[in-house]
């Protein structure tokens, strides 16, 4: 087992190398992967930084060479880079860019790679399948470069996907990882959770993105973290205003816009119907459903005193409908 990992890993370290060399020293990489991230921004620092490679968009470049040199097919297959049906054998990441997916410590476990013309027919992003050194509900894109500033800052900005994460480091701000497509699970937030005990949720001004931070946040009070949420306009994401704006404003804006979860349900939940009483109903369980997540007892307290306050109910109320709740789950 400690073997095959260890090829795992081997063949990943390889690959990452290799997509880099394509993206810099060929015709293709440069003139489709390279202008596609200068398109968006990225600074050649910044790709460097990342990483980030391209696949020539040929059926089997990338396994011929990794053949070449002494890679074994067994392995190529297990890190899903190589698929193999019958006798023939393909890359799985063609003509996209590329972005290494790497551990807390550095190492390269899976990539994700992205067409550059947007089209329906395929997958905007295609991600490493599940191996034994890939899992993807236990890793969060860009960890190996935000740990240290997760740590200084006390706080983390967790993201939507890839472009967000580098933009936003590019930008300055280097506190920031993502899910990136996987619904957010307990053990991503079991590795933020040793850094700080504080995210910061930003999600894609889209419904898509509101529900899924709605999901997030309850996972992230079950571990005792505190969690604020922060959207954007309508039809922006942090990698497109990062872009729009300098630091200073960015830095600005998610200081005014972020909320506590509780003013976040009950704007998201509740603002467009403050007279209707069912909804509003609704709206005092699910916060109070929260709230009932959270070990802390004193800070359940204050959070039901905030809710009280902010949906102008008495926190006797509350704290019966707690203690239902409670009783629920026991
Ligand atoms: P871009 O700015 O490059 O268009 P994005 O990160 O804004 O990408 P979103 O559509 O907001 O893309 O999706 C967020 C994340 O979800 C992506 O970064 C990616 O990790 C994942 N994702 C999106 N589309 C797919 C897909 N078709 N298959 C797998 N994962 C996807
Ligand atoms: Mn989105
Ligand atoms: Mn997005
Ligand atoms: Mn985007």
């Amino acid at each position: 087992q400690a073997n095959t990992r260890e090829s795992l890993y081997l063949v990943s370290e390889f690959a990452n190398a290799y997509f880099q060399r394509i993206l810099h020293k060929t015709d293709q990489g440069q003139a489709i992967g390279l202008s596609y991230f200068k398109e968006r921004g990225f600074t050649n620092e910044t790709i460097k930084t990342f990483d980030l490679g391209y696949s020539l968009d040929e059926w089997q470049a990338f396994t011929d060479e990794a053949l070449k040199q002494g890679y074994s097919i067994e392995y190529l297959e297990k890190t899903g880079l190589t698929i193999v049906k019958e006798t023939k054998r393909f890359d799985r990441f063609k003509g996209r860019v590329m972005f290494p997916i790497k551990s807390m410590s550095g190492r390269v476990l899976g990539f994700g790679g992205r067409i550059l013309i947007n089209d329906k027919k395929a997958a905007k992003y295609l991600n490493s399948p599940e191996s034994d050194i890939y899992h993807k509900s236990k890793v969060l894109y860009g960890i190996y470069h935000a740990k240290q500033s997760i740590s200084k800052e006390d706080n983390c900005y967790l993201v939507e996907g890839y472009t967000d994460v580098i933009q936003f480091y590019q930008t300055g701000i280097k506190n920031v990882v993502s899910s990136s497509g996987t619904a957010l699970t307990s053990d991503q937030i079991r590795l933020i959770n040793r850094l700080t005990k504080n995210i910061t949720v930003l999600f894609d001004g889209d419904a898509a993105g509101m529900r899924a931070s709605l999901r997030g946040v309850d996972l992230i009070l079950e571990q005792g973290m505190d969690v604020k949420v922060c959207s954007f306009p309508e039809g922006e994401d942090p990698d497109s205003f990062a872009r729009k704006n300098t630091l200073e404003e960015l830095k600005l804006y998610l200081e005014t816009n972020a909320k506590d979860f509780i003013q976040f349900k009950a704007s998201v939940l509740f603002e467009d119907s403050k007279n209707d009483p069912i909804k509003k109903a609704d709206t005092v369980r699910d916060i109070v459903n929260s709230i009932s997540k959270i070990p802390d007892r004193i800070k359940k307290e204050i959070y039901i005193q905030e809710c009280a306050r902010i949906m102008d109910i008495s926190e006797e109320v509350l704290f019966s409908t707690l203690a239902q709740i409670d009783k629920k789950e026991v």
